[in-house]
Formats: structure tokens, C-alpha cells, sequence
């Protein structure tokens, strides 16, 4: 008499899928400075326009967001700023057209960069300091 062989098989658990719907082009960029790719979305800010890891940006908008401007030359966090009300802003540096604009820092950016643009004024001060 054959006997079912019901023995309990560990059913093979579904791997989860990391791709998302946030996956897709459109809603991330690649970073020119270290080739992050950068989701567009993030915790703080509507638009995300600088990468993150380096802080880097694209000459893309006229004012924040609405991508108008044709320049499209690297931008490099030149420094940091605080508006009224202790918003954190980095200004950014075009260096194809040589344009200044402010960006609101993003929940995720790295604080070491962060931290090393707000404290070059002073180390620049210190170098040019007579060593004594
Ligand atoms: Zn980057
Ligand atoms: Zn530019």
C-alpha cells in the first residue's frame, strides 16, 4: 500500500524584490561628482537637486525645481549658509558659468561633507596663518 510521503518540505520562502517602483528612471539622477545614482526623492526637501554622498549638483534650475536653465555645467558645494529660522543651505558653484545658487540641505546629506564645507573658512585661515 503505497503511503503518501507527506513529509513536511520547507516551502521555499519568496525572495523579497528590492526593485521598487522608486527604481525606475525619472525619479533619480546620476551624481557627476562620484556617480552616485541619487533618488530624488528625500526627507526634508520637494526636489533634491545635489547628491548626497558629495554634494554635488547639476546647473539645471533658474530657481529651485523648475529646470530651466540650459547650462547643465557641474555645480560644487562652494559652502554653507543658515537662513532665518535655522534653515541649512549649501551654496552651490557652477563651473561652467561660474553661478552661485542656494539648496536646502536634504535629512540624508552626508554631515562629514557638510561639516568640511562649513569649516573651511577657518582652516583656510589657519593655513594662511604664519605657523608659530
Ligand atoms: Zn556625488
Ligand atoms: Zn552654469
Amino acid at each position: 500500500m503505497p503511503r503518501n510521503n507527506a513529509s513536511t518540505r520547507n516551502p521555499q520562502r519568496a525572495k523579497t524584490v528590492l526593485h521598487g517602483p522608486g527604481g525606475e528612471r525619472g525619479d533619480a539622477f546620476r551624481c557627476v561628482g562620484c556617480r552616485l545614482d541619487v533618488p530624488l526623492m528625500a526627507a526634508g526637501t520637494a526636489h533634491r537637486n545635489h547628491c548626497p554622498h558629495c554634494l554635488s549638483s547639476l546647473h539645471v534650475d533658474r530657481t529651485p525645481g523648475d529646470r530651466r536653465a540650459t547650462c547643465r555645467g557641474r555645480m560644487t558645494a562652494l559652502s554653507v549658509t543658515v537662513r532665518d529660522g535655522g534653515e541649512w543651505l549649501i551654496v552651490h558653484h557652477c563651473q561652467r558659468c561660474g553661478g552661485l545658487s542656494v539648496n536646502r540641505i536634504a535629512g540624508d546629506d552626508n554631515a562629514l561633507a557638510l561639516m568640511r564645507l562649513a569649516m573651511r573658512p577657518l582652516r583656510m585661515a589657519r593655513q594662511s596663518a604664519p605657523a608659530g
